[in-house]
């Protein structure tokens, strides 16, 4: 099924304001919050998408992606970045801005209908991921298998009998003030309301196996060296029927580039051109993290030029523009000569124009370096 506008899902118009879009939020929030609809999926469901729409739209920066690439723009489910992996933790977690302390902590708490059981979230996964410069410049999708632990088939939960699947024990104590009555996390379920009651052999103490799972991680353009992604829900899955999963959280490590080097979104090359290049002129093919790019050379060029190639660097991971391309012209001096090579170059140690000159435009090394920087 086509998935549903985020504009639509909220009923506002594309030119609709911040507050507008959180104004409309907040009445699909209260219509079809989950204690006013108990059991009612279709309303869990608007719940749910309504929140997505709004985690997109509320952010600056992700409603933009949106506003270019539609849905595209965050598929691949990776929680961190707003798509599909919102779980009604995250939800009840944005009421807080939405609604203010009067809706915020006691109003469903987990979602769990409000009765007071602790919903338990599987342990995360950590995953580290090897990407060349040429990935991080389109972004790519990396297909990991991941270890996971899962719920075994056929395992079977019964309500908590210590707590009558209230997840909370009530503890009466005398005080000087009298007898008072506190509630305590229920000690059997861990809060959950619910025990094992039967599990298939080979599954842990939990109920649990560990199963090989191939996910597939939508790694967006421009990411770094030690960035962290989320993919909600593909972390371990935690015991009982109203568990939720953990998340895989995925390590970006970038490959060293056998040419070519990273300073944030722009690319350095050390081009390596021949004397007579260099004094003649030429053009060269150059490969960017894009593809070739054919580049002229003027006769005449200095050593230590940089060429600009501009926007052909990385782009930004929050998509303000690419960075550049920079190509570090270098002269090859030849190291042997020939016999008429050497005579031709004893002859130019008279010549003029084979003595430096440098005018005030050819800048010094140090002063292109601190242009680059500035
Ligand atoms: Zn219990």
């Amino acid at each position: 099924m086509a998935k549903q506008d985020y504009y639509e899902v909220l009923g506002v118009t594309r030119s609709a304001s911040a507050a507008e879009i959180k104004k409309a939020y907040r009445k699909m929030a209260i219509k079809y919050h989950p204690d006013k609809n108990p059991d009612d999926k279709q309303a869990e469901e608007k719940f749910k998408q309504a929140a997505e729409a709004y985690e997109i739209l509320s952010d600056e920066n992700k409603k933009a992606r949106y506003d270019q690439y539609g849905h595209a723009a965050f598929e691949g489910g990776q929680g961190g970045f707003g798509g599909g992996g919102m779980n009604m933790e995250d939800i009840f977690s944005q009421f807080g801005d939405i609604f203010g302390g009067a809706f915020g902590g006691g109003f469903g708490g987990f979602g769990g209908g409000g009765r007071g059981q602790a919903r338990v979230k599987g342990s995360n996964l950590r995953i580290r991921v090897k990407l060349t410069l040429e990935e991080i410049a389109k972004g790519v999708e990396k297909k990991v298998k991941v270890r996971r632990k899962v719920q075994a088939d056929g395992v079977s939960y019964k309500t908590c009998s210590t707590c009558n699947g209230t997840g909370q024990q009530m503890r009466v104590t005398n005080t000087i003030l009298g007898r008072m009555q506190t509630a305590t996390t229920c000690g059997t379920c861990q809060g959950t309301g619910e025990v094992i009651s039967s599990k298939p052999n080979g599954s842990d103490s939990q109920g649990l196996i560990v199963k090989e799972e191939t996910v597939s991680i939508q790694i967006p353009a421009g990411v770094t060296e030690g960035v962290q992604l989320k993919v909600g829900g593909k972390g371990n899955e935690a015991p009982g029927k109203n568990s939720i999963s953990g998340d895989l959280l995925v390590l970006i490590e970038e490959i060293p580039h056998e040419t070519l080097k990273r300073e944030g979104t722009n690319v350095h090359y050390d081009l390596y051109i021949s004397l007579s290049d260099a004094v003649l002129g030429t053009s060269k093919e150059v490969e960017t993290v894009s593809g070739k790019v054919k580049i002229k050379i003027d006769g005449g060029t200095q050593s230590g030029k940089i060429l600009r190639l501009k926007g052909k660097g990385l782009p930004s991971i929050e998509r303000y523009g690419n960075g550049d391309f920079l190509i570090h012209i270098n002269v090859w001096t030849p190291q042997e000569l020939t016999k008429e090579q050497r005579q031709f170059f004893e002859k130019m140690k008279e010549d003029d124009n084979f003595s430096p000159s440098p005018k005030k435009s050819d800048k010094s090394f140090f002063e292109k370096v601190k242009d680059m920087f500035s």
